[in-house]
């Protein structure tokens, strides 16, 4: 089958679409709809200027998702003085998986020449998430540790590094799995938090005193075609999955969009593109009730928090 805008053979067929693109056709098509969120999200704030720079951190995981976002952002703003990007990379103490995503991202930075931060929950809280999966003191999923301690290094380097925006490489299907999960879990204040997060537009989103906000520009490319963009430019992504992987309510809601996807082709954009709307209707209504207000002081390290101590601090307290 022939591409629909060149005599070149297809490397792909989008059923969504129903479009065949050879590979310069597919990966130009990948990198306009990252450009065309960058814009509909409003990330580049107006004000924006060689003399007002912005820094954005990329969450660099070493995964296809952050490294293809990493690229298309690099190429997109090499020779633009307005934005300077940082890749920083958590090394979670994961062993034989770990390592080789760190040398993805540590090649990634050295290729693309942008500044590469590295921070280990071994140096930042004395633990390996291999001894945390052992010991599981609280009896939840592996990934429910790790994803608080992520969370606090992200938000923490974010605002030491002065970035104007923390960056990740969630792809439409990840954002297609979370919007089911909570939509499925009848909670609206989460959803409406999920907007002004990381969702909305920029100028849309209530502002957010003490966090860095959040941005996803991948989300509109389908998992697969992030993959295949990845092979295509040989970018050195570590394709492995986490060996403590346990989500195990998200793994039932991929298989249930695989299915559905299969069977209807075009399911992930809309199901996302109506949870957006409704996530800012939900935004709009709770933004009223002011959720900051309920913040406080973490006894322990002083980031903001809605109990006495974080989640973060009682965590390792339980881990001592
Ligand atoms: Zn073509
Ligand atoms: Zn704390």
């Amino acid at each position: 089958m022939d591409c629909n805008r060149c005599d070149e053979e297809a490397v792909m067929h989008a059923a969504y679409s129903g479009a065949h693109l050879c590979a310069d056709h597919f990966r130009e098509s990948v990198e306009k709809r990252v450009r065309r969120r960058v814009r509909r999200d409003d990330l580049v704030p107006r004000d924006a200027s060689p003399e007002n720079p912005q820094t954005w951190v990329i969450g660099l995981s070493g995964g296809k998702d952050s490294v293809v976002l990493t690229k298309i952002l690099h190429d997109t703003f090499a020779e633009d003085p307005r934005i300077e990007l940082v890749g920083l990379t958590i090394h979670e103490g994961i062993e034989g998986y770990r390592d080789k995503s760190v040398d993805a991202c540590v090649d990634l930075a050295a290729d693309l020449g942008i500044r590469h931060e590295l921070v280990s929950y071994a140096d930042e809280f004395g633990i390996e998430m291999d001894d945390v999966v052992e010991d599981d003191p609280e009896n939840m999923a592996a990934c429910a540790y790790c994803g608080v301690f992520r969370r606090d290094i992200l938000e923490r380097y974010a605002d030491d590094l002065e970035a104007d925006l923390l960056l990740t490489g969630h792809n439409l299907d990840d954002e297609a799995q979370t919007a089911l999960m909570n939509f499925l879990e009848g909670d609206v204040a989460q959803i409406a938090k999920h907007f002004d997060a990381s969702l909305g537009p920029l100028s849309e989103r209530e502002e957010q005193d003490d966090f860095v906000p959040r941005a996803k520009p991948l989300r509109d490319v389908p998992e697969k075609e992030v993959a295949l963009y990845a092979h295509l430019e040989d970018l050195p992504a570590h394709i492995t999955e986490c060996p403590h992987a346990s989500e195990a309510y998200r793994g039932e809601i991929q298989q249930l969009l695989y299915d559905l996807e299969e069977n209807h082709p075009g399911t992930r954009h809309s199901i996302l593109s109506g949870y957006e709307e409704l996530a800012g209707i939900a935004a709009e209504e709770y933004n009223d009730d002011a959720t900051s207000a309920d913040l406080q002081a973490c006894a322990e390290c002083g980031s903001m928090t809605t109990r006495e101590v974080c989640r973060k601090c009682s965590l390792l307290e339980s881990l001592v």
